[in-house]
């Protein structure tokens, strides 16, 4: 089939060379030159396991193009996805001005039958708005149907999540326009679960607002773990036993983070307000969620009472490890609330710290973590980068003063921290002193 996806960033892209691995034709229309010209070149404008593969792939075979050519895009497709950014107004509502642009943009594009897809995650009621717009825009009615196809990709799991998701979800209202998508999805062998376009919105707020949830509840269960020297590890382990249960998202830290969960359940909220729903349970993960990710913060000071002039190294700038996304991580958060308390930050991450140092352009960043460490009074590690997990506790104890490790990912083993007699704090395993 011939594609066209709107917006080339972590699904756009994904999206894109996935279905031209799949043996479609694909055109990517990008705003932003400078990643169309990466894009074309073979580089990879995100840090996503196998993307650098399958994008030369595509692009020595010819089966995939990244233009700013919206017209061309739109006239020689016959599915184009939507996939631009949908995030949240300051009152928390989602922001369609996106995807509004972008309708408004294709509408004079369209003189022959197309299938439009929301891929982007958009409240419910947005295919309906998207084909209103359509019409008034001067789209004949039977030259579109628009579809729901909401995306449910893992950063850093992202091209195996597309190929190998749990399901996917298709809401439509078009018999046409299902057969259509339904055929260019069936090479994935996934269950595809076909339903209205309310429906395929709402499960994707569903899904991300009960994870969420999951997060919140088993951090709370960390942090009442710590006061009363229980140890969560056991406790998540015994919960997931429980097949009702499953063991997936019952890690305790410092908070869930990243371009989706924080905006989509404050969006579910809002959604619900709108018809007259109370999400008190989405709200309260919220609100555990906002203490949760400056959690260390507190920690260090009912250590240290004033932390004016310590010197704190923050380890992990990303939202999680293996990616390079850095939005609504907890160490923004965290940075922030340190630098009002006057600490000293020293930061690392080892592959986000360009893109940090745009937002906190006077802290110091170090290319290595141990010389990030280098008298510091406290670590906190923010990320579960595998290399945290590995540190030297010995080196670790050489490089700081006095050590105190706050381990917001619980990476490190609790026996080696114990031998070396390291003043740490974990969520929910313990409180070594
Ligand atoms: P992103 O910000 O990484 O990418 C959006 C891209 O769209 C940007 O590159 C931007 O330049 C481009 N763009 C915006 N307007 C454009 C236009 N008019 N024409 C061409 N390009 C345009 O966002 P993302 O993380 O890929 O998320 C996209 C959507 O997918 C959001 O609704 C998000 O909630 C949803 N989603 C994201 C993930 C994830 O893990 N990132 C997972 C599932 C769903």
């Amino acid at each position: 089939m011939n594609i066209c996806v709107i917006g080339g960033g972590y699904v756009g892209l994904i999206t894109s060379v996935v279905f031209s691995k799949m043996g479609n034709k694909v055109i990517c229309v990008e705003k932003n030159i400078e990643k169309i010209k990466k894009l074309n070149k073979g580089i990879p404008t995100i840090f996503e396991e196998g993307l650098n593969e399958l994008l030369n792939k595509s692009l020595n075979s010819k089966s995939i193009l990244f233009t700013d050519n919206l017209k061309e895009g739109v006239n020689k497709s016959d599915v184009i996805f939507i996939a631009v950014g949908t995030p949240s107004t300051k009152d928390g509502n989602v922001d369609m001005s996106q995807i509004t642009n972008v309708i408004n943009e294709i509408s004079s594009f369209i003189n022959e039958y197309k299938v439009i897809v929301n891929k982007s995650t958009v409240p419910v009621g947005s295919q309906k708005y998207v084909k209103k717009l359509l019409i008034e825009n001067g789209v004949n009615p039977k030259n579109f149907d628009v579809v729901s196809n909401p995306e449910f990709l893992r950063e850093g799991k992202a091209i195996y999540d597309f190929l190998h998701g749990d399901r996917i979800v298709i809401g439509h209202d078009s018999e046409k326009a299902k057969d259509i998508i339904k055929k260019l999805y069936e090479p994935f062998k996934i269950v595809t679960i076909f339903t209205t376009p309310e429906t395929a919105e709402l499960i994707k707020y569903a899904s991300n607002a009960f994870l969420s949830t999951k997060i919140s509840f088993i951090n709370e269960i960390a942090n009442l773990c710590n006061k009363v020297g229980a140890d969560i590890d056991t406790i998540s382990y015994a919960l997931g036993l429980d097949k009702r249960i499953s063991p997936q998202f019952l890690k305790p830290g410092i908070g869930f983070g990243g371009s989706c969960f924080p905006k989509d359940t404050i969006g579910l909220v809002k959604i619900g307000e709108r018809y007259g729903s109370d999400f008190k349970i989405v709200k309260s993960a919220i609100k555990v969620n906002e203490y949760q990710r400056i959690l260390p913060v507190k920690v260090l000071l009912d250590e240290y009472k004033d932390i004016k002039g310590k010197i704190i190294s923050i380890l992990g700038l990303t939202f999680k490890s293996e990616t390079d996304d850095i939005r609504e991580s907890p160490s923004l958060y965290i940075i922030e609330e340190l630098l009002k308390k006057g600490a000293v930050i020293k930061a690392y991450d080892p592959m986000a710290s360009n893109e940090i140092k745009k937002l906190f352009p006077d802290i110091q960043y170090f290319d290595n973590l141990y010389d990030t460490l280098l008298d510091s009074s406290s670590m906190i590690i923010c990320t579960d980068w595998k290399e945290f997990s590995n540190i030297d506790l010995e080196v670790v104890k050489k490089k700081m003063k006095n050590p105190f490790i706050i381990d917001g990912r619980n990476v490190l083993d609790i026996k080696k921290v114990e031998k070396n007699n390291i003043n740490y704090y974990s969520i929910g395993k313990g409180y070594i002193k």
